[in-house]
């Protein structure tokens, strides 16, 4: 048996040629029947097309039979003459050769392999790539010998077709998975949509017209923002990206947020997304699931109010009682000692209710974004050095070191001094409280961004306590998350500490990390952009939610009373940082 060496890629050209020069008439219809294979109907199954491309194989030669077989099932599929018959197909499988390459068994003095037919000189075998999991193979059992060219351009041909069937089951299975998503993108309950490297949809599914108003044929080739328009944050994806493409490890973001919807009304939505980048890591595509929120977020404020009502109402009366107690307490010598410990446990469980009621009051307005921000320029030393005077003798009656180093540099920064002294104030007490023995310490750093060239202050807290373990980290920063050991230590607290300092922070343009070890002790760093060149101060414009009657009076206690209240009128002429 003997292999022929071809190499497709020279030949193609050649052959390309010869199939293109046909001028032998019968071998043009030849011509013409390849190419209706070629372009073949969808339509067609398999059988029917395995027989089309074997009469058009029996008519590119003359000289004896033409067969498609199925090797891994050992079955002819199509035979140009009527050779079947149980003795005449086992004969044939048996001396089709084994290999899989184009390749020839030469019989020279002929011999006689189909019955009553003259003898044949060979068998070829001719691979062909239409149904490669079929291995089919096309087998020629010749009376003449065919010339290695001949054999070759059958080769050819059957490539051709291949190539060409390849194709069409490609867009075939193309279509059908273009139609499973289009299915996908439809009926999944939640809005999808495909932004373009120009930021305008290329995608967007039905779920999308009931949140936003637009179908998807009007939202086709509109720019995102213009789609989904979000209160106060404009730009909001051209912002993210320019974001996320100085960052290339990151490729998720998620948001929430108030939109206007196409007959101008507002819902509330959640934005997953993902963007897709290009070989360089560039964003090119960005993809995004919507959810409307809006029934959620309507209960969340209820219970936001709910919770405001009912701490405002609690706390009138718990500030009697803890007028009250101060009262008794200062004249406690007429007590007895059993009723002075009782005193001074009802005071501090009262004082504890009082902490309570202000955190939840804070939290709500947090929440409902009703907090006011007096942003003015702050030097953060004196608002550090405040709160270590207030500390340092609560950490030394603990037994714990209380070390505060001051920098020489200008520390200026732009928040609300009452609410930085809250925030401090509070990384500072959980410093204390969560140390039993050791130091706690305060320290500065400053510095350049490397990505933005900003500078950055950072005020450092660390102390030798209990530590965090690092399943905690993560939730550390949630509403009423408390730390098992917390809870072991019985030091009193509810968990909103942390969410009230995080959001303090952030709404003063700036951020907390923190790092811990369990037993070791932890470091929390507040980082605000520093304000070295007035010139290049931040523009500070109104807020733009007002603050309710309560919240004003709430403000009021919290920021220490009448004097307090004569700065908030003075504050309030200025506003928060753009
Ligand atoms: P609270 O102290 O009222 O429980 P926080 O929000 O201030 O609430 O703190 C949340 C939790 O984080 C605490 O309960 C505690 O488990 C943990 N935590 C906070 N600060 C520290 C710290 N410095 N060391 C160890 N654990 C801490």
């Amino acid at each position: 048996m003997k292999r022929i060496n071809t190499n497709p890629s020279q030949l193609w050209d050649q052959w390309l040629q010869r199939l293109h020069g046909i001028e032998d008439p019968q071998k043009k219809y030849f011509r013409l029947e390849l190419i209706q294979l070629l372009v073949r109907s969808e339509k067609d199954d398999k059988k029917t097309f395995l027989h089309r491309f074997g009469t058009v194989m029996c008519r590119s030669i003359h000289f004896g039979t033409v067969l498609l077989v199925d090797k891994k099932n050992q079955k002819i599929l199509y035979s140009n003459e009527n050779i079947y018959g149980g003795k005449n197909t086992k004969k044939i499988l048996e001396r089709i050769p084994r290999n899989k390459g184009l390749s020839i068994k030469q019989f020279p003095r002929g011999r006689k392999i189909i019955e009553n037919r003259p003898l044949s000189k060979g068998i070829y075998q001719i691979p062909i790539t239409i149904f490669p999991e079929d291995n089919i193979v096309l087998v020629i059992i010749s009376l003449e010998n065919l010339p290695v060219e001949d054999r070759q351009f059958l080769q050819f041909v059957s490539s051709l077709i291949g190539v060409f069937e390849q194709k069409t089951i490609i867009s075939r299975e193309l279509a059908q998975e273009q139609r499973l998503l289009g299915l996908l993108t439809q009926h999944i309950n939640q809005g999808l949509v495909l932004f373009s490297p120009d930021l305008t949809a290329t995608l967007w599914n039905r779920p999308l017209q009931r949140i936003t108003g637009y179908s998807p044929k009007e939202a086709h080739g509109k720019p995102f923002d213009e789609l989904i328009k979000i209160k106060n944050q404009s730009n909001w994806l051209s912002k993210l990206i320019k974001k996320y493409n100085l960052n290339k490890q990151q490729n998720s973001f998620s948001l929430e947020g108030e939109i206007t919807t196409k007959t101008k009304s507002s819902r509330w939505i959640s934005i997953s997304g993902s963007f897709l980048r290009d070989e360089n890591g560039n964003i090119e595509q960005t993809i995004a699931l919507i959810r409307d929120i809006s029934k959620t977020k309507e209960l969340e404020e209820r219970k936001n109010e709910f919770i405001s009502i009912a701490t405002h109402e609690l706390r009138t009366p718990i500030t009697v009682i803890k007028g009250y107690l101060s009262l008794l307490k200062s004249n406690q010598n007429n007590l007895s000692e059993k009723q002075q410990t009782y005193l001074d446990n009802a005071y501090s469980a009262t004082e504890r209710l009082v902490g309570l009621t202000e955190d939840l009051l804070q939290v709500t307005r947090l929440d409902q974004n009703r907090m006011k921000f007096n942003l003015r320029l702050v030097e953060l030393t004196s608002i550090i050095k405040k709160v270590s005077d207030d500390f340092s003798e609560k950490a030394r009656d603990k037994g714990l070191e209380f070390n505060i180093s001051l920098p020489s540099y200008k520390t200026t920064i732009v928040g609300d001094p009452i609410r930085l002294e809250q925030v401090f104030s509070n990384l500072v007490d959980n410093a204390i409280k969560y140390s039993i023995k050791g130091s706690v310490s305060i320290s500065f750093e400053h510095y350049t961004k490397r990505t933005t060239k900003e500078d950055k202050i950072a005020v450092i807290i660390k102390d030798t306590g209990i530590g965090i373990d690092h399943k905690d980290i993560e939730g550390i920063f949630d509403k009423f998350h408390r730390t098992e050991k917390a809870g072991d230590l019985r030091v009193v607290g509810v968990g909103l500490g942390l969410y009230i300092v995080k959001s303090f922070i952030e709404k003063q343009n700036g951020s907390i990390t923190v790092k811990s070890r369990l037993k070791r002790g932890s470091v929390f760093a507040v980082t605000f952009p520093v304000i070295s060149d007035l010139s290049k101060m931040p523009k500070i414009v109104p807020p733009k939610k007002l603050e309710t009657a309560t919240d004003k009076k709430a403000d009021a206690i919290t920021r220490g009373g009448v004097a307090a209240i004569a700065e908030e009128k003075i504050g309030s002429s200025m506003g928060r940082v753009k």
